[in-house]
């Protein structure tokens, strides 16, 4: 959240100007311009970056079935104690485990112990949600004694078939990529700056990701009812360790 903060005020410090809570209905393309419509208002521009992920709706034929979205979760304590700190990843690595809905932690810049898993929690005040990040810290670090959560978020990760990322560039003026796989920060940041460069006149072969059409994911119901099983299980198989 800092992060994208930060890149928004980048963004801003330029000149961009941001409308959060505005989600674009329709591209149209007339006269070689493209009108981006919102139902508060349109902007006419050249070009276009679709740049919506995980979140892809149906803005553009094809997007939203070319990801598998996998929902992700985390967790995190109140700041620990330095004693405690010396114990419990000293040297301030992450770790995740090799499981398939694997359990990631790391400390936050404030001390807090933030550990997460992969899936869609269920809705509501659920016993085996509230108690997993407890059995999980338990599980991890035994010592580490009984923690408060302070703070839980979640969201949606853009999977592909190939858990490879795309580029696109489905009509003149529009580019796009996705399917970050959850491991968007990084080149998610790399490749906006290209996409930036792109929309000014690079050449589309001097992106590092090649242009490829636009294609569903194969099975992708079956892939998202496997995937949202296979986390649950886990996260259920956990209750008993
Ligand atoms: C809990 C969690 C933990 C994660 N941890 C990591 C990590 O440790 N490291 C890592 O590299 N990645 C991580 N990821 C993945 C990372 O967050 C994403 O890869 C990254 O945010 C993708 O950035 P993005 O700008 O492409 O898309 P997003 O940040 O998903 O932004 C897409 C935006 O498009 C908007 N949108 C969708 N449709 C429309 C529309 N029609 N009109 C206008 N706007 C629209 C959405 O509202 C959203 O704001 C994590 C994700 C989650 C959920």
């Amino acid at each position: 959240m800092s992060y994208a903060r930060g890149l928004a005020t980048a963004a801003v410090k330029a000149g961009a100007v941001i409308h959060e809570h505005t989600p674009v209905t329709k591209l149209e393309n007339a006269g070689g311009k493209w009108t981006v419509k919102t139902a508060t208002g349109t902007v006419t521009a050249d070009k276009v970056i679709v740049a919506t992920n995980a979140y892809s709706d149906d803005l553009w034929p094809g997007m939203k079935q070319e990801i598998i979205p996998v929902g992700c979760y985390m967790y995190a304590t109140e700041p620990l104690g330095e004693n405690v700190r010396k114990t419990i990843l000293p040297s301030l690595h992450p770790i995740y485990d090799t499981q398939p809905a694997m359990v990631f932690t790391r400390y936050d810049r404030d001390h807090r112990l933030v550990v997460g898993s992969l899936g869609y929690l269920p809705p509501g005040d659920v016993a085996a949600a509230r108690t997993w990040p407890h059995r999980t810290l338990r599980y991890l670090f035994p010592h580490l004694g009984e923690q408060k959560m302070s703070f839980k978020w979640a969201g949606t990760l853009g999977f592909t078939s190939d858990a490879i990322p795309r580029f696109h560039e489905p009509a003149p003026g529009i580019s796009m990529t996705l399917g970050y796989n959850g491991r968007g920060i990084a080149p998610g940041t790399y490749w906006g700056q290209m996409l930036a460069k792109r929309a000014m006149g690079m050449a589309a072969s001097e992106f590092p990701l090649p242009v490829t059409p636009i294609k569903p994911a194969r099975m992708r119901s079956m892939w998202m009812f496997f995937y949202e099983s296979a986390f649950s299980a886990y996260r259920l198989k956990s209750l008993f360790k």
